[in-house]
């Protein structure tokens, strides 16, 4: 049974504190120890901070919950990825797909390429591919563990350890790397010998749907490979509710935004 959101919040609060110089590691024995092994999961979308996650868990627990999402759009390199971890890990990666139906309607409707037309499209294909379906294991969840750091960019700076998810029904997000830097993601994925997806080698810094990732140019943010085309915070929705501005930008909801919404359901 899901815990109420009140016992949820008081449980984030003392971990927050608890655990807020803490170790990854540390991070993630709390999250593993507190919570049901069928009630938690990794989410990762195979990039270095969720496989430095991953082989940091399976050394706590060989049997960890971690899951995808296959959006139909993935790069080649990525399912090569899946297998590699496999093999390396031992671990059965539940994979999760898009709705066949709301995909058909979308790309129907507005092509298979239909994000370079416009943000509001961008954001309607990420949600119908990504979104959605992490909502749907989200619903079946007490608490799931991410790879979220907190200088990956702008919208991520109040990246918390351990955070109340409202966006998820008050579920608990666990971001044992909120505190850590790129450098110190590399550092274990090369102590450890992580497997890394294939692309960081052709020049790409973050990745994500083949269409949407490009190779990055020397100087250019970590970050700037994705929606490049597009202006305003570059989120795709899974981790911030993400909107349109009156100038077509995409722009993250923040807290402040959310309130008045929150006040008005409480009448
Ligand atoms: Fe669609 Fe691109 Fe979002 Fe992937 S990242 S779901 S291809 S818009």
């Amino acid at each position: 049974m899901p815990q109420p959101l009140s016992d949820n919040a008081t449980l984030v609060a003392e971990a927050a504190e608890q655990l807020k110089d803490a170790s990854p590691q540390e991070v993630l024995v709390w999250g593993l120890t507190t919570f049901p092994r069928n009630r938690i999961s990794i989410c990762t979308s195979l990039q270095d901070e969720g496989m430095a996650v991953l082989d940091m868990a399976v050394r706590i627990d060989w049997a960890v919950n971690v899951f995808t999402i296959d959006t139909g759009r993935l790069p080649a390199a990525t399912y090569d990825l899946m297998d590699e971890i496999n093999d390396r890990f031992g671990v059965k990666i539940e994979i999760l797909y898009p709705d066949a139906q709301e995909v058909s309607e979308l790309v129907s409707e507005h092509g298979i390429n239909l994000m370079y037309k416009s943000t509001e499209l961008r954001l309607s294909c990420c949600e119908v591919r990504k979104v959605l379906p992490l909502n749907r294991r989200l619903k079946t969840l007490d608490a799931w563990i991410t790879g979220l750091r907190r200088d990956q960019n702008a919208s991520r700076a109040n990246v918390e350890v351990v955070e109340l998810d409202e966006q998820h029904g008050g579920i608990v997000k666990i971001n044992p790397l909120a505190n850590w830097t790129h450098e110190q993601v590399l550092e274990h994925i090369e102590t450890y010998n992580v497997p890394r997806n294939s692309l960081y080698r052709k020049g790409y810094t973050s990745i994500g749907c083949d269409p949407c990732t490009r190779a990055i140019e020397p100087g250019e943010d970590l970050r700037a490979g994705r929606w490049w085309w597009e202006q305003g915070d570059t989120e795709c929705g899974i981790h911030y509710e993400t909107v349109v501005d009156a100038d077509g930008n995409s722009r993250v909801l923040t807290r402040a935004d959310s309130a008045p919404a929150a006040e008005a359901s409480d009448t």
